[in-house]
Order: C-alpha cells, then sequence, then structure tokens
C-alpha cells in the first residue's frame, strides 16, 4: 500500500513541475485530495498546477486553490502545455486513464513521471509507476493524508490543507455515515479540526448553500419521479435532459440525489438516470453486499465501490429503466 512512501519522498526532494489531476465530473474528493496535496506540495517548493478534465460543481468552488485549478475542456493549449513540460503527474481518486477522459490522452503522451493515489478497486497498474492504492480507505482524501504522516512531514499541515482534506472526507463518506467510515477517520478528522479545518462552515458550504432550483429539483425528483420496487428492495429516479433545462441545471445540482430512496426502509438499491452532454449517465449505491461495481461494469461501461458506483448507457432514458428493471427483477446479487 505504502512501500513507494521512500521513492515518493526522493522525488519530491528536489524541486519539480508537477501536475495534480483527477476524474470527470470532479466530485468532493476529487477536489478535495487535489487541492489538498496542492497545498502540501507548494510549501516545499514546487510548481504545482491542478487540472481537472472539465468543471466541477459551484459548491466547491470556495475550497482554497480553487482560483488556480485549469479547466481541461476550457483550457485545452494551457492544460496540454503544462502537461507535457511537466515532471511528475500524480493522478487522483480514479483506477482507469479513461476517467480523465478527453485529458487522458495528453496524460498517457507526456514522458512525466505517473503516480496514482486512490481507493477504487482494481487499479490499471499500467497507469502509473508508483501506485499508493487503499481500497479500504474511505476516501482519496484520507490517502493523501496518511502519506504526507507516512513521510513524516505533518509539520506542513496547514488550514488550507485540512480544509480541502476535510471536504474530501466529508463528502465521499456521505458525512461520515457509511460503511467505509472508521475509527482511523475520525482520528485523522479530529487532526484536520486541530489544524483548522472549521468543520461547521464546510458543511454549511458544501450542503446548506444550494440554489432554489437545486431544491426543486429534488423535491420534484422524490415526488414525481421516483420508482418503488418494494418486493425487491429497489428504487429508480431518472431525468432527462428536457426535465434538467426545466430546473436550469449546472453541473454538480444532482450530486447525491441517488442517496435518498436508500433512507426508505427496505430500500437497498438506488438507481439514478440522467441524460446530460447527450449522454445517459447512471449512478448506482446499495447498501450491504450487492456489488453495484460489477452491475455498473457488465451493462454500464463503468465501474466504481462495491455501494457506490456509476457508468454510461447506451439506451435512452426509458430503455435504461426498463433495462435496471430486468436486472432489478433477476436479482441483484
Ligand atoms: P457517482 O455516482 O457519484 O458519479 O460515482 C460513484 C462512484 O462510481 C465513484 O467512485 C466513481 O469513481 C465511479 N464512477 C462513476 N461514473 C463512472 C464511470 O463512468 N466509469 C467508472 N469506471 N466509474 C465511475
Ligand atoms: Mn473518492
Amino acid at each position: 500500500m505504502y512501500e513507494n512512501i521512500d521513492n515518493l519522498k526522493e522525488l519530491l526532494n528536489s524541486p519539480r513541475k508537477i501536475v495534480i489531476t483527477t476524474h470527470r465530473g470532479p466530485d468532493g474528493d476529487a477536489m478535495g485530495s487535489s487541492l489538498g496535496l496542492y497545498h502540501f506540495l507548494i510549501q516545499l517548493g514546487h510548481s504545482v498546477n491542478v487540472i481537472t478534465p472539465n468543471e466541477y460543481a459551484n459548491f466547491l468552488h470556495w475550497l482554497p486553490g480553487n482560483e488556480f485549478v485549469i479547466n481541461y475542456e476550457k483550457n485545452p493549449h494551457k492544460a496540454e502545455e503544462i502537461s507535457n513540460n511537466s515532471d511528475l503527474i500524480i493522478l487522483l481518486d480514479l483506477n482507469n486513464i479513461d476517467r480523465l477522459s478527453s485529458f487522458s490522452n495528453c496524460v498517457s503522451n507526456s514522458n512525466a513521471i505517473k503516480i496514482l493515489i486512490d481507493h477504487h478497486q482494481d487499479p490499471d497498474n499500467n497507469i502509473a509507476k508508483y501506485i499508493f492504492s487503499n481500497v479500504t480507505a474511505c476516501s482519496t482524501a484520507e490517502i493523501v493524508y496518511e502519506i504526507i504522516h507516512k513521510m513524516d512531514m505533518n509539520k506542513y499541515m496547514n488550514k488550507n490543507i485540512a480544509e480541502c482534506l476535510y471536504t474530501g472526507i466529508m463528502t465521499d463518506t456521505g458525512s461520515f455515515k457509511f460503511a467505509s467510515t472508521n475509527f482511523n477517520t475520525h482520528k485523522i478528522i479530529s487532526e484536520l479540526i486541530l489544524a483548522g479545518a472549521n468543520n461547521s462552515k464546510i458543511h454549511d458550504l458544501v450542503y446548506d448553500s444550494i440554489s432554489a432550483e437545486r431544491i426543486k429539483l429534488l423535491g420534484y425528483c422524490l415526488n414525481e419521479k421516483l420508482l418503488l420496487y418494494p418486493k425487491n428492495n429497489a428504487a429508480i429516479i431518472s431525468l432527462n435532459a428536457q426535465e434538467l433545462e426545466k430546473f436550469k441545471f449546472k453541473s454538480g445540482d444532482t450530486e447525491g440525489f441517488v442517496n435518498y430512496p436508500l433512507s426508505i426502509e427496505g430500500i437497498n438499491f438506488a438507481a439514478f438516470i440522467a441524460e446530460k452532454e447527450g449522454l445517459v449517465k447512471l449512478s448506482l449505491r446499495s447498501k450491504g453486499d450487492i456489488k453495484v461495481n460489477e452491475i455498473a461494469k457488465k451493462y454500464f461501461n463503468g465501474g466504481g465501490h462495491i455501494n457506490a458506483a456509476g457508468g454510461i448507457s447506451d439506451f435512452s432514458v426509458n430503455e435504461t429503466i426498463k433495462l435496471i428493471e430486468k436486472i432489478i427483477i433477476n436479482g441483484l446479487k
């Protein structure tokens, strides 16, 4: 897991040009771990750029360092030039290069040494020279914390790093409630609060700063779009492009919607389908031993974790609902 820690320490011993990147549609963990690592590395005297494949949700724009993030889709030439001239590329919160979407060629073609830090199952070993993979970690932000700790560099921990890593851990654990949350998670969180992360401020900025349209869209999903299959302990919510447009959809607006059906007694599988950017995207969540990453891989060119996965459907929204109904009826385990 951390057998390459000395190699990493050695690499970071002299000033490097470093690119940090993460998966398409960056979530709280992707941005929290990327910017947390950024604030750590700049203190060591490296020249660091965070490049995301595309844009991310507004509720993450308060993160310290947000103003320096380069969006590949908006600034492809700048992103390519920086990547081609970098010594190290650190890939965070992904297990497959395809998760970088259109930025993946640029990263693959760069001669930089690649380092992967991730908590997804089955990381692709060809993706990086040094791999820090811990599939039991609740988040990539947790692994970034551990790496700083294992390199004996805790003295560099500061408020910026703490706020970013706190956000990554908080969002990937559903506010410390998923099964991946354990005593170590809380131990790290207490260290981050000690280092200056203002926990109630962060919860407010991430969860209680949303637009009126977003909360209405959630109401619409729950009131009018929730399909329940009580005999099969399952639920599906779907939104087509017209519905998203009606509620002035912005990136990140539907994040977390998939979790709501799991609050219903007896429901232990939820699928959320949304037609975005011309693609039919899926989020799958489960409780217990229903392996949604296997379902995502088998039917939707996707992947993820045992209880949280995603992918893309080759079919229309309605056809995708029918397919998921079939999967549900055939048995989810
Ligand atoms: P979400 O449903 O929040 O988009 O994603 C949940 C989990 O599934 C995340 O851990 C994410 O990495 C993974 N995931 C989501 N979409 C895809 C996809 O298209 N391909 C793969 N391989 N994983 C995905
Ligand atoms: Mn993650």
